[in-house]
Parts: C-alpha cells; sequence; structure tokens
C-alpha cells in the first residue's frame, strides 16, 4: 500500500534547486577537498569546536596534536598538560575531561586508542558506538559520519535548522533532533554534503538567513536566492525515530 507524501517533505526540485542557487552564490563545494582524517581526529575536532568558532577549534587542535605526537601521549599526559594545550578553544577542562575518557574508554575495550573499526560498521551501529561518549551527540555524530568516514548524513547545525524551518521543509516547531531525523530520512544522499556545507556557509554569510538578521557572521557576498523559494510553515509533527528513517546500511559510502 503506497503511503501519502507528507506535507513537509521537501521536494527534489527544491532541495536541489536550493543547493544549485547556494552553489551559484557561494561556489559549489568541493568534496575531493576534505582531508582523509582518522575518526577519532574527526572526533576530538568536534568536542573541540563545540561553544567556539571553527577557526579557534582548528587552532586548539593542531596545539594539541603539536604538543602530543600520539593519541596515548595524550591518554598518559599529566594532569593539566591537555588543558594548556587546547586552553585557545575555550572549556578548557571540560574538552580535556570528555577526551581522556573517551581515550580511557577506547584502551579498556580496545588496547588502543583507535576508532577506525567503525569504518566496517552500519551506519545505526556507528551512531551507536559513537553516541556512549560524554559530550557527543547526534549532531557530532552526523559531522564525523559525513567528514570523516564518508557516509551520507546529514547533519543539522543551528543554521541548517534554522533555514530548513524558514524554508517549510521541516515544521517550524521541530527541535534540531527532529529536524535532524526529518531531513536525514528525506534529503537525497546525493545532495546531503553539498546542501549541508552550503546552508551552514549561507546561514554565516546571508543578512536574512543570519541568526541575528541583518547581522551575518561573515561578509556577505549577494542577494539571498532562498527568499523565493520559501513555503508556507509547515504543520505536519515531525517524526524522530520514524519508519521511514532508513535504517543503517553498510557500505553508504559517498564517492569522494
Ligand atoms: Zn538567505
Amino acid at each position: 500500500m503506497r503511503r501519502s507524501q507528507p506535507a513537509c517533505k521537501p521536494t527534489t526540485v527544491k532541495r536541489e534547486a536550493a543547493r544549485d542557487a547556494l552553489a551559484a552564490l557561494h561556489g559549489a563545494p568541493d568534496v575531493a577537498s576534505v582531508t582523509q582524517r582518522s575518526i577519532l581526529d574527526s572526533l576530538v575536532r568536534t568536542i573541540l569546536s563545540q561553544n567556539t568558532t571553527d577557526a579557534t577549534s582548528q587552532r586548539a587542535f593542531l596545539a594539541l596534536k603539536q604538543a602530543f605526537p600520539t593519541w596515548e601521549a595524550v591518554r598518559e599526559a599529566q594532569p593539566g598538560a591537555v588543558e594548556a594545550a587546547i586552553r585557545v578553544g575555550g572549556l578548557a577542562d571540560i574538552k580535556a575531561a570528555r577526551i581522556r575518557a573517551i581515550l580511557d574508554m577506547l584502551v579498556a575495550e580496545r588496547a588502543a586508542c583507535c576508532l577506525e573499526h567503525l569504518r566496517e560498521l552500519p551506519d545505526a551501529e556507528v551512531k551507536l558506538q559513537l553516541t556512549r561518549f560524554k559530550g557527543v551527540g547526534p549532531k557530532t555524530v552526523a559531522c564525523i559520519m559525513m567528514f570523516g568516514m564518508q557516509r551520507y548524513e546529514f547533519p543539522v547545525d543551528t543554521h541548517v535548522w534554522r533555514i530548513s524551518k524558514a524554508l517549510g521543509w521541516v515544521p517550524a516547531r521541530a527541535t534540531r533532533e527532529q529536524a535532524y531525523q526529518h531531513l536525514n530520512a528525506r534529503v537525497p544522499d546525493a545532495v546531503k554534503y553539498d546542501l549541508h556545507v552550503l546552508l551552514v556557509e549561507h546561514g554565516k554569510r546571508c543578512p536574512r538567513c543570519a541568526k541575528i538578521p541583518g547581522r551575518p557572521r561573515k561578509e556577505p557576498v549577494g542577494e539571498c536566492p532562498l527568499v523565493r523559494a520559501r513555503a508556507p510553515p509547515c504543520v505536519e509533527k515531525a517524526e524522530p525515530g520514524s519508519p521511514e528513517a532508513k535504517p543503517g546500511g553498510r557500505g553508504k559510502r559517498r564517492a569522494m
């Protein structure tokens, strides 16, 4: 039996049109430029990026890598030494404790500071494994899987959440987690990476779509192409854990 299409499902045209319009304004994302990194590197990067800017968290990550040649060395460091290395990124005590807890758990369970075994697991199992770590939520996991593991994921950060609601792609009252469940199940795999990257960039540069309207974080580059695409507010309830959500499938990897 065929089910009717949910009212909030963004049509392929809308999503692909939005991707194309944003790419024309901001430039097409270059997937090939994504550096291959270890999953543990990606995880630590996302922990360091919490509550700070990309540039600052990048500095904290590089400082950490410079101070300690291996993750084993981070784990065995004197108390305070890791905090000192990442202090530039803020919340150093909390972030250092979370990194240490992850490394301790990995050594206890697998006798190594490594997460590469996750590459062999299906999406659903990867999510279960990563969300066990304190401070690692669905957005962090989706980012690690998209940027670090080349899986088809659609992370919903504050920009994606806000703009998706404005476009009527998710119900106006959807939480960020509900918006993620809703969009991750509906945005076509082929569009996920580009659309995520472009919506984040657009949210930082567009005066209309900025978190504080009229005050984008970065220099604006042109007229907002999404204004014409705005739909009336959607009334459908988001469906966290809906049966439409795809089960994790082995081998769902992006071609890089
Ligand atoms: Zn805009």
